[in-house]
């Protein structure tokens, strides 16, 4: 197999941050979004058509909205990743519920790691990655290929 290598712009200081939370996780993407509502403002955000309205409306914060997720909104997300228009993805998906678009959630998260885009699948990893001095800073990816690929 071979690939077309694509080399990883930077992310910029100001990210470009994907927002998805699944029905059961919303609540919980929301109490993390309003903790972190000044670090998200300095960010351009994005959301899939539910969560990325709930965002908006709890922050106050302009958020730039895909299609809901079960519509196409999760694979647009990924097409966005794999060229280079959203720099972090915070994705709360629900690990106890099948989803009727689990194809396009396993696509979403595949890609996720094949551009090396930091994510978070929970608020402890999102907090995380938010104390980094690094989501306020230029920041250089390694390839995230393998050896050989
Ligand atoms: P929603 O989509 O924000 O439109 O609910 C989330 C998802 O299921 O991916």
């Amino acid at each position: 197999m071979s690939f077309v290598r694509t080399e990883l712009a930077p992310l910029p200081a100001r990210k470009r941050i994907a927002l998805v939370a699944h029905d059961h996780e919303k609540d919980s993407l929301l109490a993390w979004a309003r903790v972190h509502r000044d670090a998200l403002a300095k960010h351009e955000l994005f959301g899939t058509g539910t969560t990325g309205g709930m965002i908006a409306s709890e922050l106050g914060l302009p958020v730039h909205r895909f299609l809901s997720g079960p519509i196409g909104g999760d694979q647009q997300i990924g097409a966005a990743l794999a060229e280079q228009r959203i720099d972090v993805l915070i994705f709360f998906w629900d690990p106890l519920a099948a989803q009727p678009h689990d194809p396009d959630v396993k696509a979403l998260l595949r890609l996720a790691v094949l551009w090396n885009v930091p994510c978070a699948m929970n608020p402890a990893t999102a907090d995380f990655l938010f104390s980094s001095a690094q989501i306020d800073q230029d920041y250089t990816r390694a390839s995230g290929r393998r050896p050989g690929r």
